[in-house]
């Protein structure tokens, strides 16, 4: 478990950082220099001196995402002022300088940083800008720069849609497939670690281990794919008895439920309604109507590891079990 457990799984977090890093570290070189490009030989002192302005603002902005994880203010800033800085200078400046064309990065950095829903609503309110500062800036009235714009940013944005789409699909696809298993739908061990990492442990936190008695039986007479079928009715009544994200297969047979600021009296009483409707559930097979029974381990902590949560339950798990099964233990 030691890898496991280090696992992180947000790689959109990931992709955006390496992008507001590398990206912060191409403008603070590009401003500072075409600033001074601008103020020192093109004597355009406004423009240079916003452009020096936003070199400093991106050396700010790559230190703060260097240090810290925390993206969320820096990225909507840095997408806004490179918006603010862009959109002047399509402004300030004539149209043969060909300043709009770094207009058709915006698309490929809205999306890439900001995601699909504000890389929509980005595009289409920078496109229509555009457009206009174009419309605006064209004297006699002369389709092709505009049309010639209009198309590439179009196809930039088709194409930054299509990518952060299917990226984000994948992603979900692959959280799905790392953290639920794939026969009975619930949590696996990994989720109950990256879960449990992420808990209050200021409250107390109370865990349920729950162990299917004689399943080895249910195999031997019923054969495999009807034991599969009971795993699946078992995890159904779990989740559907407590909240649907606490629950876990964590072995074969074995189910554990995560009660966050839970006491251990409340852990127990709820393990007690589990214990209930499962035996009190059944699995049809052919005339028969199959009955299975749990014992479950409860343990609580409010700072212990999650190795030991689990180790106290499975103490009480086996105590369960010698009581002669089909009950709570709790000790
Ligand atoms: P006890 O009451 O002591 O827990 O008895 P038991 O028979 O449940 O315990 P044991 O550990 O001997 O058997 C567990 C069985 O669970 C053995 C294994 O075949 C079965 N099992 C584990 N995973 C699966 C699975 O995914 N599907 C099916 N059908 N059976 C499984
Ligand atoms: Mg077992
Ligand atoms: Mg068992």
């Amino acid at each position: 478990m030691a890898v496991m457990d280090t696992f992180d799984l947000d790689y959109t977090l990931r992709l955006r950082l390496k992008v507001i890093r590398g990206m912060t570290s191409v403008t603070l070189l590009l401003a500072l220099g075409l600033g001074l490009l601008n103020i020192f030989i093109g004597q355009h002192f406004i423009y240079g001196g916003m452009q020096c302005l936003y070199a400093f603002f991106s050396l700010g902005l790559y230190l703060n995402a260097s240090k810290t994880d925390s993206l969320h203010w820096s990225k909507q800033l840095y997408v806004y002022s490179l918006v603010g800085l862009i959109a002047s200078g399509a402004h300030m400046a004539p149209l043969m300088s060909y300043l709009l064309m770094w207009a058709l990065a915006l698309p490929i950095v809205f999306y890439l940083l900001l995601g699909k829903r504000f890389g929509i609503v980005l595009s289409g309110f920078y496109f229509v800008a555009q457009i206009t500062i174009i419309y605006f800036k064209t004297e006699t009235f002369y389709t092709s720069p505009l049309l010639n714009f209009a198309f590439s940013y179009l196809l930039v944005w088709g194409i930054s849609h299509t990518y952060e789409t299917s990226r984000a699909n994948s992603e979900k696809a692959l959280r799905t497939l790392a953290l639920k298993d794939p026969l009975t739908g619930a949590f696996n061990r990994l989720s109950l670690t990256k879960t449990y990492s992420q808990l209050n442990k200021s409250q107390p936190v109370s865990l349920a281990l729950l162990d299917i008695d004689y399943f080895k039986n249910v195999n031997d007479s019923y054969g495999h794919p009807f034991g599969d079928e009971v795993l699946k009715k078992i995890a159904q009544g779990l989740t559907s008895a407590t909240n649907r994200n606490s629950v876990f297969r964590i072995g074969g047979e074995e189910f554990c439920i995560l009660m966050e600021n839970v006491t251990p009296e409340l852990a127990v009483i709820k393990a007690e309604e589990i214990r209930s409707k499962v035996a009190a559930e059944y699995v049809t097979h052919g005339k028969d109507n199959i009955h299975v029974t749990v014992s479950i381990g409860v343990s609580t902590s409010t700072d212990s590891s999650l190795s030991e949560l689990l180790k106290a339950a499975d103490v009480n798990l086996y105590l369960a079990k010698e009581k002669g099964r089909n009950c709570v233990v709790y000790k």
